[in-house]
């Protein structure tokens, strides 16, 4: 794991760690567990917590970028019932593998954030769900959760005051839906993972029926260095509106593929600087900037664009979950679309009609095209396809699905035209 940036800011998630130094002990060393003793010490509310952390402009960093204070807003202080709090650790997509390190490497930040978030939200129990292919992540989890129990940061009573918060960590069995916050509650409470009809949304009907705040690992891992370096100058590490660090997961054809964290705002050019820079000194050719769903950008519009929500958005993409997947010249974009159509049908659910018949439908379209049987009408009918699935099904892996499709069809039309003429790939690599 490398914690490099541009503007010599300290990344906070990932700083100073060895991949020893995850304990309590060392945790603590680090300042950790600062920030819960002094908003219960201080008797700082709920509500100047909630009020805090939508100053420091922290978005959701699972994906959708959802302003993480005015989320946490939303929870019924009042409602008399049981009230959840849920991390979302299930990262399935490809491209994406910053959760699993945080966990790893950083446990006790992601305990400390979600610890300060029951507190703010009046919520008493909380769970992690933990993607199921990185066991190793869900039993580190565990070990740091008894180090916590153990300190009196988690449990009853903590810290002395009258505030009780219980944590669990749960991990699934590995399928890429269960990532979808519904989906996600239903496996769970122990059904079959499969997203749930929206509205109502999981804040006031979420796991068993109560309400319910689910937010990302690394949202609720930053939570503790908001509290700790202040709201005002968390935002003004990054750009207005793009406040904070974000991890960037980079992976492809780069010399050091890892996590980095950086300022929201940086260069895409120094991230593939601090990553190595291209692999072999070979072009870059094109860049997935936010996992698998978010749409293709061609290299030479990568390389003008910075790393944050709204200059991702006008390139044409999203900045997701911040995996970012660098391709060089060398690469078929015919194979890379036929590899993320097979994992969108492969990983539907099978739910709604769209999803279910439009994935596969694509994805044997893009491999006529790529074994030499393709027609010039398909690329037509593939946009008509992922247009007919966009927008019209229960969850949004059907539109995950049909991005990428409209994304290397747009923006490299005349390689999937040249494989349709010529029956085989015009990158020589592959001819
Ligand atoms: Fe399932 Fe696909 Fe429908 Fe989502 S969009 S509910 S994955 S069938």
């Amino acid at each position: 794991m490398t914690c490099l940036h541009d503007r010599h800011i300290k990344p906070l998630i990932l700083a100073d760690l060895d991949g020893q130094n995850w304990h309590l002990e060392d945790y603590v060393k680090r300042g950790g567990y600062e920030s819960l003793k002094r908003i219960l010490a201080e008797n700082i509310t709920p509500e100047q917590v909630i009020a805090e952390l939508k100053s420091s402009g922290l978005r959701g960093r699972g994906g959708a970028g959802f302003p993480t204070g005015l989320k946490w807003s939303f929870m019924p202080r009042q409602f008399p019932g049981q009230k959840y709090l849920v991390c979302n650790s299930d990262e399935g997509e490809p491209g994406t593998f910053k959760d699993r390190d945080i966990i790893r490497y950083n446990p006790h930040s992601l305990i400390e954030g979600m610890i300060i978030g029951g507190y703010a939200m009046g919520i008493t129990v909380g769970y992690n769900y933990i993607h199921g292919e990185i066991f190793d992540a869900y039993l580190r989890f565990e070990e740091a959760l008894e180090e916590a129990r153990a300190a009196g940061f988690l449990g009853d009573n903590i810290l002395g005051t009258n505030f009780s918060f219980q944590l669990h960590g749960h991990h699934g069995y590995g399928a890429y839906i269960c990532g979808e916050e519904t989906a996600l509650l239903e496996s769970l409470e122990g059904k079959k993972g499969q997203p749930r009809f929206k509205p109502p949304f999981p804040a006031s009907f979420g796991l068993y029926g109560k309400p319910t705040t689910i937010n990302n690992t690394e949202t609720f891992a930053a939570v503790p260095f908001i509290f700790k370096i202040g709201a005002q100058a968390y935002a003004d590490i990054g750009k207005p509106n793009n406040g904070g660090t974000k991890i960037f997961s980079i992976s492809g054809d780069v010399e050091r593929p890892g996590n980095y964290e950086i300022p929201l705002g940086t260069p895409f050019s120094t991230l593939l600087e601090l990553a190595g820079g291209m692999r072999g000194g070979k072009k870059l050719k094109a860049v997935i900037p936010g996992g698998s769903s978010a749409p293709v950008i061609r290299g030479d519009v990568m390389m003008e664009t910075t790393m944050d929500y709204d200059a991702i958005a006008k390139a044409g993409s999203m900045l997701g979950s911040g995996a970012v997947i660098v391709m060089d010249e060398t690469r078929c974009m015919v194979k890379s679309l036929l590899r993320l159509a097979y994992f969108y049908y492969e990983e539907s659910c099978g739910q709604c009609t769209p999803c279910r018949e439009g994935t596969g439908w694509m994805y044997r379209m893009v491999e006529r095209i790529e074994n030499g049987h393709g027609k010039l009408e398909d690329l037509d009918v593939l946009n008509s396809v992922a247009d007919n699935i966009q927008g019209r099904t229960i969850c949004a892996l059907g539109d995950a699905a049909a991005m990428p499709v409209r994304a290397f069809i747009k923006n490299f039309r005349e390689e999937f035209e040249y494989h349709i003429e010529h029956k085989h790939c015009s990158v020589p690599a592959y001819i």
